[in-house]
């Protein structure tokens, strides 16, 4: 049998995830909405176990973590990446399952947003600056996404777990949505029309490509 991945209960691949959420989406009909906060405790999501399950399992039979593989992979090509910094790297994923997904890498293996160094928090900050300007520049108004934090969990060890953002846009174009429908929702299967290396190419040449002063607040 499996070891559990947390165990907080002892079945395999247990565990409890807080969410902060925060809505930020014109296409509410719920303007307050768009500005609440709330705290939501989620158990045992099954995407995040099954990547989990597959980056502790590469990390016990090879000692190699999943994201440095990619990363590396990305980097050696560079059609995916459309912007990076001395610490963090952004760039439209093979694997999107939206429509001009985003990931920000950390370039150094590090877990979780405490094993920053001041300069990667500063880093971090601009780039999450960037992105998220970028998006509401690519169709000329605030784009509607989630933005997901991934970082080890709090307790026991996890040296295969490597800090990413991803970013989940829901906008498919100036005026269409995208939608979770039939097969996303009854196959768990994503369909994607985006080809990621044209996604980069807009965000590559979607403004801002640096910061003003006004924007580092
Ligand atoms: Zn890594």
């Amino acid at each position: 049998m499996d070891q559990p991945l947390f165990g907080t209960r002892g079945e395999p691949g247990y565990s409890v995830h807080l969410y902060l959420r925060k809505h930020r989406c014109r296409h509410r009909r719920d303007d307050a909405a768009s500005t609440r906060a709330d705290l939501l405790v989620s158990v045992h999501p099954a995407l995040y176990s099954d990547r989990a399950r597959f980056r502790v399992g590469l990390f016990r039979e090879q000692k190699k973590c999943l994201y440095c593989d990619i990363l590396a992979g990305e980097q050696a090509d560079g059609r995916r990446i459309f912007w990076q910094n001395a610490n963090f790297i952004a760039l439209c994923p093979f694997f999107a399952r939206y429509p001009t997904e985003v990931s920000i890498y950390a370039k150094r293996h590090l877990a979780a947003l405490p094993d920053l160094s001041d300069a990667e928090a500063v880093d971090l900050a601009e780039i999450i600056k960037i992105v998220r300007m970028k998006y509401d520049n690519l169709y000329g108004s605030p784009m509607p996404l989630m933005m997901i934090l991934r970082q080890r969990p709090s307790k026991g060890e996890h040296p295969y777990f490597h800090f990413h953002i991803d970013f989940y846009p829901i906008q498919r174009s100036a005026n269409k949505l995208k939608y979770i429908a039939g097969v996303e929702s009854g196959a768990g299967t994503f369909l994607n029309d985006t080809v990621a290396e044209e996604e980069a190419e807009k965000l590559r040449t979607t403004e801002p490509n640096e910061l003003t002063p006004a924007d580092r607040g």
